[in-house]
């Protein structure tokens, strides 16, 4: 084989590889089934040139004794048939010509003795070989690239041995394809021959928008086989200012009459594409649609059983848990694993349980997406494209037997429609969340409701054990800041005559018996009988000083048309507590006030059995016991006797109205002489007494004293009283409350004797 220089033509740029290789491919293909025997003469050559005329190969037939002379193709350049006579021998080239593309000649060189016409026509005979083995060859190609796509039926694969064959196959610049999703209608990624060529392409069209970019490459498309850059410079697809200035051919991916995605391929060489190439890739990518359509298909089959085994999963978890938490949890989780394009809320009519789920709390005033709203009120799925600056809005109302729970708000800012498959199978999935919230809500009532019985079970148990108030306002203290798991509660009672409460009982012990300003909204639980519930006080006043708090509680202890006092739970969490939680408080209240009711009618019932009626001192017993307590417990102490004198006089003169206001006056005036640990009784009659215990008699006869000259003065109409004093000691040999009175008694006769209106001291015997 010979090579010869090239004659350089005008108008020829450069050389053609592709062409050049498919010339040469298909004459050595022709050249397999050729024999020397079947050429139409003894010798001469047959031969290949590029389009400018440089040899690209030849045959020797027989033995010529003349050479391929360098064919001048000038003047008659385009041609179809060139001849041109030499000394020895002649040449007979043909175009090879291919979708307006010239891939160079074909030809031979024959000594003068064969005739013109015949080589001609054997000439035609060998064309018609050359275009065959050009076709064959195409077939080939494009066969080969079926084959090694259909190898896999993983989509990513597919797509990536087609993006990767077709660049080389073409091999002027990457190759990269998107496909539009038949369940979504969305872009699935992109593949690219090179992660250069991707990112400049999602860098370009990020600036653009993805879906409207597509589109308009699609109208352009229509009823054309391929684009190539220069159509589709009105689309910008890549800015000006990106690094892909070169030209590029997109090509639709199609399946029976849908396109499945787009093919583009990148021309970075400056020399632009034939319309052989633009063919070439046509034809090589017209068969793939069947491909891809089948992994497809089997990725949308994956899908489904993803589907099919998440539905599972979430009804498993539903039927085996009763935690609206840990449902929730499923609930999202998958939906957001389905559709991990798009963002997923969750609007809960209800309190939300866990501060770890995206729950929205539900308000109706929600300006911007009422689709919520509106799929709550309606309890339907809804669909809506584009709000505000999303694309897409999907709501699907969580149904329950009973009612509906809130919304799952699927949404997205990239352009989508959701198959009707896919709305069907989201709308499905929240009515099974709506009747696992529904269960788990109605467990958790009838989990606060036993809670509830259990509680007013054990105040009304608290109640018979111990009836003191305090005890009583101490464990429902206690006991509420359990129930609500909260860090604070306290029982107010209003101060009669202010605007001031006292904080009875408290969690924290220091707070008890501080005075509480009844104003602003605590004025409320007073005068409106209202309970409160701030959530956050955030950015609101602290109505309760004591205790820096984010969430309160307050129920007033309504009885009858008074108030007696509140109830106040709080916490430093902002939020804490539910709209049960206030409920249910109200419900306690009326137990606890029950409880309290009950522990002041004991103590007032109390307070009668020790007291004597007339003058409100303590009763003979009382005294009693306490003097008997004080015997065994303390080392001495002291009592006063006391005895008004003439008292039947009193009664006879002014009447026994007044005599039993004379007996008030003195008990008041006793009272006023005392300290707390000293007791004042009546003993009987007009007798009283003053018990003091770990007094001396010295201490003892001044207190005697002192009351004596008090009675006198202060009491109108004026009484005298007399006394007889004696003192205790632990020694004593007949130590007891009745040895100790029966002293006094001797002491007090003994003053009545002397002339009355004096204190007597008994003689210790
Ligand atoms: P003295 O003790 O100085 O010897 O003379 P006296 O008049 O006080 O003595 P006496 O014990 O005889 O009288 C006691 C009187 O007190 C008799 C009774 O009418 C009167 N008295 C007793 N209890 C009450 C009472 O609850 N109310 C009134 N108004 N009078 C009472
Ligand atoms: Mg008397
Ligand atoms: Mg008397």
């Amino acid at each position: 084989m010979n090579n010869y220089g090239l004659y350089n033509q005008e108008g020829q740029a450069g050389v053609d590889d592709v062409s050049v290789h498919r010339l040469e491919e298909a004459f050595s293909t022709d050249l397999q089934c050729f024999s020397p025997d079947s050429f139409l003469a003894d010798c001469g050559w047959i031969f290949a040139m590029d389009e400018s005329g440089k040899l690209l190969t030849s045959v020797e037939i027989g033995d010529p004794e003349f050479v391929i002379a360098p064919v001048c193709l000038k003047p008659e350049h385009g041609q179809k048939v060139h001849w041109q006579a030499q000394e020895n021998d002649y040449t007979l080239c043909m175009q090879v010509i291919q979708h307006e593309t010239v891939l160079g000649y074909v030809g031979i060189a024959l000594p003068h003795e064969v005739e013109q016409a015949a080589a001609l026509s054997y000439m035609n005979g060998f064309m018609c070989r050359i275009y065959q083995a050009l076709k064959m060859n195409q077939n080939e190609k494009v066969s080969h690239l079926l084959l090694e796509v259909n190898r896999s039926l993983k989509l990513d694969e597919v797509m990536e041995t087609i993006v990767t064959r077709i660049a080389s196959i073409i091999n002027k610049g990457d190759c990269m394809a998107v496909i539009f999703d038949e369940e979504q209608d969305i872009v699935a990624p992109c593949w690219s021959s090179s992660e250069n060529s991707l990112n400049c392409w999602n860098e370009s069209i990020s600036r653009n928008s993805e879906w409207l970019l597509y589109q308009s490459i699609l109208e352009a498309l229509a009823g054309k086989e391929l684009l190539t850059g220069r159509e589709t410079d009105d689309l910008q697809l890549f800015g000006e200012d990106t690094s892909f200035a070169g030209e590029y051919v997109i090509v639709p991916l199609k399946y029976k009459e849908r396109t499945l995605g787009l093919l583009i391929v990148l021309n970075e060489t400056g020399s632009p594409y034939t319309p052989l190439e633009q063919h070439l890739i046509y034809s090589l990518t017209k068969d793939l649609g069947l491909s891809i359509h089948n992994s497809s298909m089997q990725l949308r089959a994956q899908r489904d059983e993803q589907k099919r085994n998440m539905w599972f999963e979430i009804t498993k978890k539903i039927h085996s848990s009763i935690d609206v938490d840990e449902v929730l949890h499923a609930f999202i989780d998958n939906v957001k694993k389905l559709y991990p394009q798009m963002q997923v809320d969750l609007w809960l009519s209800h309190d939300s349980y866990s501060s770890t789920l995206p729950v929205k709390q539900f308000t109706f005033s929600a300006a911007g997406y009422d689709v919520s709203a509106q799929a709550f009120m309606e309890a339907r799925t809804i669909m809506v494209n584009s709000t505000g600056n999303r694309t897409f809005t999907l709501a699907a109302p969580l149904r329950g037997k009973q009612g509906v729970y809130g919304v799952l708000e699927v949404y997205t800012d990239r352009p989508l429609s959701l198959h009707e498959r896919e709305v069907e199978y989201i709308t499905m999935l929240a009515d099974t969340a709506g009747n696992a919230f529904e269960n788990a809500q109605l467990y958790r009532q009838s989990q606060n409701l036993i809670k509830e019985l259990l509680l007013i079970n054990e105040i009304t148990q608290q109640l018979n054990r111990s009836i003191k108030m305090n005890d009583v306002l101490s464990f429902i203290t206690f006991k509420l800041t359990e129930i609500f798991k909260t860090q604070y509660c306290c029982i107010l009672h209003p101060t009669k005559g202010t605007e001031e409460f006292t904080i009875q009982a408290a969690t924290n012990h220091e707070h008890i018996n501080l005075s509480i300003k009844a104003d602003g909204r605590l004025k409320d639980l007073l005068t409106n009988r209202e309970s409160i519930l701030i959530a956050d006080t955030c950015q609101g006043e602290q109505i309760f000083e004591p205790f820096a708090y984010r969430s309160f509680m307050a129920v007033p202890l309504v009885n009858g048309e008074n108030v007696d006092g509140a109830i106040l739970l709080m916490d430093k969490r902002p939020h804490f507590y539910m709209f049960d939680d206030f409920k249910r408080l109200e419900i306690l209240a009326q137990h606890v006030r029950v409880a309290m009711t009950n522990a002041s009618l004991h103590a007032e019932v109390e307070r009668m059995v020790i007291t004597d009626n007339l003058t409100g001192l303590n009763n003979r017993k009382y005294l009693y016991d306490k003097m008997a307590e004080s015997q065994a417990l303390d080392g001495y102490g002291s009592i006063i006797l006391m005895d008004i004198d003439h008292f039947k006089l009193v009664n006879d003169n002014f009447g026994h109205q007044i005599g039993d206001n004379i007996l008030i006056q003195v008990a008041g005036i006793l009272k006023s002489s005392i300290r707390p640990s000293d007791i004042a009784a009546r003993w009987g009659g007009e007798e009283m007494v003053i018990y003091l215990p770990r007094v001396n008699m010295e201490m003892a006869q001044e207190v005697a004293e002192r009351v004596r000259i008090k009675v006198k003065e202060q009491t109108t109409p004026p009484v005298t009283i007399s006394s007889g004093v004696t003192t205790w000691f632990k020694e004593d040999e007949r130590l007891s409350v009745e040895h100790v009175f029966q002293l006094a008694d001797e002491a007090l006769y003994e003053a009545k004797h002397a002339g009355r209106d004096r204190v007597f001291i008994a003689s210790q015997s």
